[in-house]
């Protein structure tokens, strides 16, 4: 299935686009963000504090917790505006839902925007812990299903990798779900996403085949469970390991093609990937030359060799 990139609505911070809507006027832009993923996604930004009407310059703000509730408080003059952000939130939270959106960045350590790791003070004064913004909060609780993460954990190749891996396989499950739903519409997502998911889990790859063959012909509630369970798997690392298992298990669908030379050249670059001589791309670019080469077809229709753009420069890191 062809997914139309830059049909992906992605939700982001308006921060990190270079909208100058921080409270000192400035921005937080993220270059890859914008000049190499924004090729593929169309963005909807959202400033919680400056669409709830806080305006821009504005006395900067933190969380503090009394008596077990989080509020929004002015660090100078303690003017309390967690009632205007959340009430905010939650309208600006059910306008969301319609814009089918396939993944959110969340600016990290803000009291409003961020996904897990704003500072909550006590009354003291003094940091007594960590939590979400009042708006990612609100946001999260209601798309729980939906890719989420921060700009600052996206800095990590990995993290990075697997945020948009979910993305553009959540944007691909959304089209799939226009059509009408079959279980052999089940059955041929599963066989192209197959190896994709065992590289992040192969026991419960299997398991989630083994839901499709034992299925209690209730169509909708079985995507509805194979959906959970497919984002669960998704999320986990993609190890050296795992990876390894699956690049094995595609040059095992070459044996009776190659020669004996292309073969040393499938085990040899596999091997370098494990020693951490060499990034994923290069065992998959190798691969995917084979496939086409030999012409494979279950291996042509994997996603796992081509889960996204090669422009966005993943699997390129050791
Ligand atoms: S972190 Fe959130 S609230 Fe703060 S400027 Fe960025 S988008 Fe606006």
């Amino acid at each position: 299935m062809q997914q139309e990139h830059n049909s992906i609505r992605l939700g982001i911070s308006r921060c990190l686009l270079g909208e100058k809507v921080r409270y000192d006027g400035n921005h937080k832009l993220d270059r890859y963000l914008v000049g190499t993923l924004g090729k593929f996604v169309q963005w909807v930004g959202v400033c919680p504090e400056v669409e709830s009407g806080l305006g821009v310059p504005r006395e900067p703000m933190r969380l503090v917790e009394k008596g077990g509730k989080v509020s929004l408080v002015t660090i100078n003059s303690a003017k309390d505006h967690t009632d205007t952000l959340v009430s905010w939130s939650k309208n600006s939270v059910k306008e969301l839902r319609k814009l089918n959106l396939a993944g959110f960045i969340f600016k990290c350590k803000s009291p409003s925007s961020a996904l897990r790791d704003a500072k909550i003070y006590g009354e003291n004064g003094y940091v007594q812990g960590k939590g979400p913004g009042l708006f990612a909060k609100e946001f999260i609780e209601r798309n729980s299903w939906i890719p989420a993460e921060d700009d600052g954990r996206l800095h990590d190749p990995a993290i990075r990798e697997n945020f948009i891996e979910r993305v553009f396989v959540y944007a691909r499950w959304c089209e799939l779900i226009k059509s009408k739903l079959s279980i052999d519409t089940l059955i041929n997502w599963h066989a192209d996403h197959k190896l994709q998911l065992m590289a992040h889990s192969p026991s419960k790859t299997t398991a989630l085949g083994n839901m499709l063959g034992t299925h209690d012909k209730r169509v909708k509630r079985l995507y509805y469970c194979y959906f959970f369970s497919m984002m669960q798997i998704l999320k986990e690392t993609a190890t050296v390991k795992k990876n390894v298992n699956a690049l094995q298990h595609i040059a095992g669908y070459f044996k009776s093609d190659l020669s004996k030379q292309e073969k040393q050249e499938i085990v040899e670059v596999i091997e370098n990937y494990h020693q951490s001589q060499v990034p994923l791309i290069v065992p998959i670019t190798l691969l995917n030359h084979f496939v086409r080469k030999y012409d494979k077809s279950y291996l042509l229709r994997q996603v796992y060799l081509n889960p996204h753009p090669l422009e966005l420069k993943l699997r390129t890191y050791i």
